[in-house]
């Protein structure tokens, strides 16, 4: 069992702590979600290096081995999520969209219609729309980008480290599996990313 220290650092001896200030974008308020993602970098020391500059980051870095790297304070906003939200009523149940709202935003070019969904659904509260940066926390595998659907497998040893880490998240943050999405999911991004990863 683990437990959370005031910092927001995820004490277990199955985890190593390497905090990089430099991703940590403020307070983060609470966690409703977990979002897999993965690097498209060859090691997890190419993350430790570009995390060393301000920018784009994730709380937890899973090795090809398994080791899990906390990299963030779990206190703190991560740049992990795109800055457009995709729909979840669209994608789970369309028929639960507000249908007067959706014309509207139908009727838009093409262009306009992932800012129009995106600020509709940033008017929701979770689980209602997609999880984003203010109310999740960001787990990166470490795998490479291979072409447009496809990333490296996720490694048996990286999904056995990802079981742990989110069953010991689901419970200090009271979630559960339906809690926990991958990248491609809840914005535009390339798809295929967290793919084979396996949490439940
Ligand atoms: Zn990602």
């Amino acid at each position: 069992m683990s437990s959370i220290d005031n910092e927001g650092m995820l004490i277990s001896s199955k985890v190593e702590l390497r905090r990089f200030p430099a991703i940590e974008q403020g307070d983060l308020r609470s966690v409703r979600a977990l979002v897999v993602h993965q690097t498209d970098a060859p090691t997890a020391q190419h993350t430790f290096n570009s995390y060393r500059n301000k920018g784009n980051g994730a709380h937890f870095l899973i090795e090809k081995d398994g080791a899990i790297y906390q990299t963030a304070s779990m206190k703190k906003r991560c740049y992990h999520v795109g800055r457009l939200l995709r729909s979840k009523c669209e994608a789970v149940d369309k028929s639960t969209c507000d249908a007067a709202q959706m014309k509207v935003i139908e009727s838009l070019t093409w262009k306009l219609q992932f800012r129009a969904l995106d600020r509709y659904e940033r008017t929701k509260n979770y689980p209602e729309r997609y999880p984003m940066n203010a109310d999740s926390l960001g787990i990166e595998l470490v795998g490479k980008h291979l072409d447009e659907t496809h990333y490296e497998k996720v490694t048996a040893m990286q999904n056995q480290s990802l079981q742990w880490l989110v069953a010991e998240l689901y419970g200090h943050f009271s979630l559960t599996s339906k809690d926990v999405y991958t990248h491609p999911q809840i914005s535009y991004k390339h798809l295929g990313e967290a793919g084979s990863a396996v949490w439940q």
